[in-house]
């Protein structure tokens, strides 16, 4: 059994779509990234990848690379997942935080797991979303960006 963690930051911007989870939620500014900046699938990504030992997300996907323009971190996910597999390892679960000051997640929550457990057919259980602000504080709290941390495990 090995256990892998990721962390992320996107800063939001305007004119941008909000997506987390590969579920975009209507808000008055998106998260700016190469990718479409979905950073709880990318903190998803990392932890996989660590805990699999092979490397981080911007070794296998960089973003200096045209084909990841605006490309869907859901699908970035699912090839994580195909070399996770290939390695010979299965997840056994995935467990998320997500850090933003606004706007309010909850009615998201399930969304976002479904898609989740449908991109790599993991059963809707193994995978747990969770979301908090940080009070105010720092840049999170200031509304200047969103953040996301998850640890995964495999065997
Ligand atoms: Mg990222």
């Amino acid at each position: 059994m090995r256990a892998g963690i990721g962390y992320d930051v996107h800063p939001l911007v305007e004119k941008r779509k909000l997506i987390l989870g590969g579920v975009e939620i209507p808000f008055e500014k998106g998260l700016k990234g190469h990718s479409d900046a979905d950073v709880l699938m990318h903190a998803v990504c990392d932890a996989l990848l660590g805990a699999a030992g092979l490397g981080d997300i911007g070794m296998h996907f960089p973003d200096t690379d045209p084909k990841y323009k605006d490309v869907s971190s859901i699908q970035l996910f699912i090839e994580t997942f195909q070399m996770v597999q290939e390695k010979g390892f299965s997840v056994l679960n995935i467990d998320t935080i997500i850090f933003a000051e606004a706007p309010k997640l909850s009615p998201y929550r399930s969304a976002m797991q479904q898609n989740i457990s449908s991109a790599i057919d993991l059963e809707p259980d193994r995978i747990n979303i969770k979301a908090t602000t940080t009070e105010g504080l720092g840049m999170i709290g200031k509304g200047e960006g969103i953040g996301a941390m998850c640890v995964a495990m495999i065997e």
